[in-house]
């Protein structure tokens, strides 16, 4: 949110807009529950339209910071395709680098209040820890061959995470 306000661009978080359909008992938030209170991925097929859609109806933007998103080369290979159609690209891949016992302690911090069952679960935050490993970190590699990633680490306070990723937006 805080790089969206920053360099004026639209920030997309897949995960929230999920949260959002499931909080109004939309198709999509009834269809994509079951996946994210186990901690899987909801289908490519539901994910990839629901993000288009989303970018379709803000043409009018300075750019996008998409958060959650691509989660598995499926996606990233999705997401290419509709950009260019658009005569668009991704400029680069920023991913936040955490331990995964700072990851937990901070997931179940957040869950005390988040009212997210994802978060509350050390269970379910597993599989999504596993579920990151498998499908989501090979698409860091995916943009990295492309030159088009980099790794910042994401431990420290908020503000001091923020100005590495600023530090970092200047190849983009
Ligand atoms: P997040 O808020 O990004 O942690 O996402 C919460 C949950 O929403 C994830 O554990 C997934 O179940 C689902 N989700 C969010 N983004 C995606 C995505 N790009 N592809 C598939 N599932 C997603």
């Amino acid at each position: 949110k805080k790089l969206a306000a920053k360099y004026n661009q639209l920030h997309i978080s897949t995960g929230d807009l999920f949260r959002f359909n499931m909080k109004n008992n939309t198709p999509l938030g009834i269809e994509a529950k079951s996946y994210i209170e186990k901690g899987n991925l909801v289908p490519d097929e539901v994910t990839i339209n629901m993000l288009k859609a989303k970018v379709n109806e803000n043409p009018d933007v300075g750019g996008y910071i998409f958060d959650g998103f691509p989660r598995n080369i499926t996606q990233a290979k999705a997401l290419d395709n509709f950009l260019k159609e658009k005569g668009q690209s991704v400029s680069g891949l920023l991913a936040l680098d955490v331990p995964d016992e700072e990851l937990i302690k901070r997931l179940l911090e957040r869950g005390k209040d988040s009212g997210r069952k994802d978060d509350q679960d050390e269970g379910i935050i597993a599989n999504r820890i596993k579920v990151y490993n498998k499908e989501t970190a090979p698409v860091f590699d995916f943009y990295k061959k492309q030159n088009r990633a980099d790794k910042v680490l994401g431990v420290g306070s908020i503000e001091n995470i923020f100005e590495r990723l600023c530090s970092m937006i200047f190849w983009m």
